[in-house]
């Protein structure tokens, strides 16, 4: 499985001042999106990403802390978990095809390379907590995403 990653270097990540690893592989998958209001520049919070990985709506992957590490992105949920978040908002947009099968992709690679479980269970953020992240069109869209195991 190939999936077009873009490492923190080549994105010119500032090296994480903490970083655990999970200890075993991933149980769980936890779908967000970004939901900016702002188009800000970004570099202040490339120190503190705290997903896993980022996927932009043209498909391309971005190594957040990467497989492996416990994130920070659910609270209460982040020990066994892998969080991956699209890139915008889908209160009201649909997530690209792109994104949806990037992700997929990377789901897979995950499970061939051993970083999640290959019965790992899939949730929207809203799952787990109060918040309406992902957005309800990207919500809508997670059966697609469980039906890639
Ligand atoms: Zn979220």
């Amino acid at each position: 499985v190939s999936v077009n990653l873009v490492t923190r270097t080549q994105w010119g990540a500032i090296a994480p001042r903490h970083k655990d690893c999970l200890k075993s592989s991933a149980e769980r998958v936890v779908i967000h999106h970004t939901a900016m209001r702002n188009c800000k520049s970004n570099t202040e919070h490339f120190d503190d990403i705290g997903y896993n990985f980022l996927v932009g709506q043209d498909g391309t992957v971005y190594e957040g802390r990467g497989w492996g590490v416990v994130g920070a992105h659910t609270k209460g949920h982040n020990a066994d978990s892998l969080g991956i978040a699209l890139m915008g908002n889908f209160d009201y947009d649909s997530p690209s095809s792109e994104a949806l099968m990037s992700v997929k992709q990377l789901l897979k690679a995950g499970v061939s390379q051993g970083f999640l479980f290959p019965q790992f269970v899939l949730f929207g953020h809203r799952d787990l907590g109060n918040t309406k992240c992902p957005g309800a069109k990207l919500y809508a869209a997670l059966p697609q995403l469980r039906s890639a195991k």
